[in-house]
């Protein structure tokens, strides 16, 4: 069976957009499940010739602000969990926020190794958050645009060990 990777980050950061790019016409089910899966997406991806599983996890954009860590956590540990490796999003526009800091610290805490993506690094308005990545301690970011298609060669080399 296919390798499984999971994308991992807090809203806005551009999980559906790099799902949807990674996966373009070849996705593979809605997954309609009740509970912390209701939302999640999975669909066969190809990059630069290598096929994987992917997850987007979702579903959680809708709910009151004090259930939000919960809910994510929830989703966030269930995809991770099942993935051979997390691609950790963060939007190198925006900045590291403390959520981005609290997903750092699920994910340490789990045996999935960890790919750290610096999303929207298009033009120059991404190096800040980029240098910030640096600090949450999984390495150099691979620097991407998923909106434009920009570092996926970058994205494929930080996969290949681990899939
Ligand atoms: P999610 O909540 O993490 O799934 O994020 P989405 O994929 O829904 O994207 C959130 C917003 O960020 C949308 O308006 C996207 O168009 C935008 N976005 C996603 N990727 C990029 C990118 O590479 N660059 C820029 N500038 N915007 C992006
Ligand atoms: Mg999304």
């Amino acid at each position: 069976s296919l390798p499984t990777v999971a994308i991992i980050g807090r809203p806005n950061v551009g999980k559906s957009t790099l799902f949807n790019r990674l996966v373009g016409k070849k996705l593979a089910l809605v997954d309609d499940q009740p509970g912390v899966t209701r939302d999640r997406r999975e669909g066969e991806a190809t990059l630069l010739g290598l096929d994987f599983r992917v997850i987007d996890t979702a579903g959680y954009e809708d709910l009151d602000a004090a259930t939000l860590p919960g809910r994510m956590r929830q989703q966030t540990e269930a995809a991770v969990a099942q993935a051979d490796v997390a691609l950790f999003l963060i939007d190198s526009r925006a900045g590291i926020v403390p959520l981005d800091e609290e997903i750092a610290r699920w994910l340490r805490a789990s045996s999935t190794p960890v790919v750290i993506v610096a999303n929207k690094a298009e033009g120059r308005a991404g190096e800040t958050g980029v240098i910030e990545a640096m600090a949450l301690g999984f390495g150099d970011p691979v620097q991407l645009s998923a909106e434009h298609g920009e570092g996926m060669a970058d994205l494929f080399e930080g996969l290949l060990p681990y899939i």
